[in-house]
């Protein structure tokens, strides 16, 4: 097998490479491999494509901090979102699952609700207050325990605002799971029944 192997040193990297993906077993890595060295070599030139680009492009909004192609995203530049809401969430995939129902129509600022409160760049989100005359903002964070104590901490955070109105989503999004979990309809009226925090 060893002297197999070192004669299939692309295809054993490709499976050794797969492997290293979240969620992709050995088999599957295996089997991925099978089909994009031997079947689908176009499929396979274009995620090599896609791969690099994305690695060289992708990074994060230096205003929101969700994904970017570029210093600052699409949303943070269209003034038409400039209508004083901020929603904040705790992923950057949630922003993807809120822009897929068309419900918000104003700004984002993501947190990363793996990284500890410390780590919330305060600075970054009260010039955006400042700058951006935000009068509300809303949480869209699934309803846990962690995520109220995070609530609570960014609205103590921000209580030099005082004219800051504070919500986040009705209830009717389960507790634990992520926002990409709730189906689009109860997304949608949790995020226009917010209420009050
Ligand atoms: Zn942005």
């Amino acid at each position: 097998m060893q002297t197999y192997k070192k004669g299939l040193q692309s295809f054993y990297m490709l499976i050794e490479s797969l492997e290293q993906i979240p969620a992709i077993g050995k088999k599957s890595a295996q089997k991925i491999a099978f089909n994009l060295s031997l079947e689908n070599k176009f499929l396979s030139f274009r995620l090599a494509t896609a791969l690099e680009e994305s690695a060289r492009n992708v990074r994060l909004c230096q205003k929101c901090l969700s994904l970017s192609e570029s210093e600052i995203c699409e949303i943070c530049l269209d003034s038409t979102r400039a209508n004083g809401e901020l929603c904040i969430v705790g992923h950057q995939k949630d922003v993807f699952t809120i822009e897929a129902i068309n419900e918000f129509h104003g700004r984002y600022f993501v947190l990363d609700s793996k990284a500890e409160l410390k780590d919330i760049d305060f600075s970054l989100l009260k010039a955006r207050i400042q700058e951006e005359n935000i009068q509300e903002v809303i949480f869209a964070l699934s309803p846990t325990l962690a995520n109220e104590a995070i609530m609570l901490f960014v609205e103590d955070k921000l209580e030099c605002f005082a004219n800051l109105r504070f919500s986040k989503i009705a209830q009717g999004v389960p507790t634990g799971i992520g926002l990409d979990s709730v189906d689009q309809l109860s997304l949608s009226r949790a995020l226009s029944a917010r209420v009050k925090f």
